[in-house]
């Protein structure tokens, strides 16, 4: 019999290319697949972006039973399953979403082990219908997605993460269990290792930085006109622009759609169908700008958001690297710009008083929260005034060191409070040159008519299945199609991001457009 140091290996990259149509993992991924497959929990802290998912996703593909991920948002479960089906896999999601008659149809399919994978609100976990379920399945492992989710400490605590603990201790078999966050600061990840229950969890912490984002922060005597300027730079483009209040959200998104920009606000002050379309549309493309608060966030996993515009400043470091971290998850270049003026720091004195009902803390404990809140602002203050690198101000604020040269923010660039580069010494122009010449390669078929007609195609492909376009393929998928123009399925299937399903799915329709393209030129 022969052997293989791991067995599993082989199997991992075979999933990997036949479900995801990937040839390698990224870091991170192959040290966290491997320590799930031993059965060691492990805990994954990645940047957006990193790819978290298939961590959890392939050994779920590889291991015998069923994988429940608990995810914190109905959106983020959406896209999620809607990904994992379009690319072949079986799963299904339990969330308050679906009606009674859904849910009961969803739970017995996934009792008679029709699902491999099943996202789930944390919600549900303790619920009588599930627990049912749960005590006679074959739970093999548990994924917590954004556990960062069950400390008080992080940004978003979600009191019913609490739940996912006792739900553990009660099943008859404890799983394996991977818990993934983006949210690094030390005592969060105590907080998850604690309160998930965590057995010597395997930690993988990769770095905080994402070179394709370039920074940037602006005083500008007049946002709106600033705000108007930097989109209209960006015509076409997918951009996300965040507001501190309810009313800033309304006003921006009114003055953008006066000026033409297609525009949409969402905000927890707007009926829950509205909201729930607009960002529907953004989703699927066809409005450009969401004009948003930070109600809106963290089920957006839109690959291809090119620009995050603060239109005021956030209230920490935290929330802004999160939020601008929205743009570029496909790792293709993108603009994070903030726009601060001096009365944002008033504001957000005056939302961190309002914002949080303290009463049930003690008194010490309101004291020790609300000084916190303070140090936080006053870092993010700092931020939109230092002259040094903002790139380095973010990974020191996060404990991790900066790259030496970074090229690629508005302070490196001397962009800050001017509109061009201006008075540069030759390292900056350096600096400059650099940042150019790897933008060209980033986007270099942006232009492109064998692209342009490619996305046409996956357009078309994405109305008749009814998903967004990043679904079917992602830019980066066309681009490569663009490059190496494919002529048969053979070749197709060595591009990035075609697996098998997709393969028999779309790939004639895209072989077409290449062969005609290759024709007419
Ligand atoms: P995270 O949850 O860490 O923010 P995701 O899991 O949503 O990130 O992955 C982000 C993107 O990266 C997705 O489009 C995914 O398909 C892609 N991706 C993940 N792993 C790989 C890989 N090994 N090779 C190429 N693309 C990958
Ligand atoms: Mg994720």
């Amino acid at each position: 019999m022969q052997h293989h140091q791991n067995p599993w290996q082989q199997r991992a990259f075979k999933v990997l290319k036949q479900y995801y149509g990937y040839d390698s993992f990224r870091p991170g991924q192959g040290e966290m697949i491997r320590t799930l497959m031993e059965g060691r929990d492990a805990l994954a802290v990645m940047p957006t972006g990193a790819g978290k998912s298939l961590c959890f996703q392939v050994p779920a593909l590889l291991m015998e039973g069923i994988t429940l991920v608990v995810s914190p948002l109905v959106s983020l479960m959406k896209d999620q399953v809607m990904t994992l089906v379009a690319n072949g896999v079986a799963g299904a999601y339990l969330n308050s979403s679906l009606n009674e008659r859904q849910m009961e149809k969803a739970i017995r399919n996934a009792a008679a082990g029709k699902y491999k994978i099943i996202y789930v609100a944390p919600e549900r976990l303790l619920t009588k219908r599930f627990q049912e379920f749960v005590q006679q399945a074959p739970i093999s492992m548990v994924a917590v997605d954004e556990a960062h989710c069950v400390s008080q400490w992080g940004q978003d605590f979600r009191p019913s993460y609490l739940d996912i603990l006792p739900f553990l201790e009660g099943l008859p078999h404890r799983p394996v269990v991977g818990a993934f966050t983006a949210t690094a600061t030390p005592q969060v990840k105590e907080d998850i290792i604690r309160l998930l229950g965590l057995i010597s969890p395997q930690e993988v912490t990769l770095s905080f930085d994402r070179p394709n984002l370039f920074f940037r922060v602006m005083e500008p005597k007049d946002k709106k006109q600033a705000l108007w300027q930097f989109i209209s730079g960006h015509e076409g483009q997918s951009g996300i622009v965040y507001c501190a209040t309810r009313r800033a959200v309304e006003e921006v998104a009114a003055f953008l759609s006066d000026q033409g920009i297609s525009a949409a606000p969402y905000h927890g002050g707007m009926e829950h169908a509205l909201r729930a379309k607009h960002q529907e549309e953004f989703l699927y493309d066809r409005v450009q700008v969401m004009v948003a608060t930070n109600a809106f966030g963290m089920g957006i996993d839109k690959p291809n958001v090119r620009f995050v515009v603060h239109y005021q400043m956030p209230k920490d470091m935290e929330s802004y690297y999160q939020e601008a971290g929205r743009a570029g998850r496909d790792g293709q270049k993108a603009w994070c710009l903030l726009l601060y003026q001096k009365k944002d720091v008033a504001l957000e004195q005056y939302l961190l008083r309002h914002r949080k009902d303290l009463s049930h803390l003690t008194e010490e404990e309101q004291a020790k929260v609300t000084q916190a809140e303070q140090e936080r602002l006053k870092q993010m203050v700092w931020y939109c005034k230092t002259k040094g690198c903002l790139r380095e101000y973010i990974l020191e604020y996060f404990g991790q060191k900066a790259p030496r040269q970074c090229s690629a923010c508005g302070n490196c660039l001397h962009y800050f409070r001017t509109e061009e580069p201006t008075g540069l010494d030759m390292a900056q122009k350096k600096a400059v040159d650099l940042w150019q010449s790897r933008e060209k390669k980033l986007g270099q078929y942006e232009d492109h008519p064998l692209f342009l007609r490619l996305k046409e195609v996956r357009k078309t492909l994405a109305h008749q299945a009814g998903v967004p376009a990043f679904v079917i393929f992602s830019d980066r998928t066309l681009e490569a199609m663009t490059e190496k123009m494919p002529q048969d399925r053979d070749d197709l299937l060595h591009i990035p991001g075609v697996g098998q399903k997709k393969l028999l799915l779309y790939g004639d329709a895209f072989l077409q457009a290449v062969r005609t393209y290759l024709r007419d030129r």
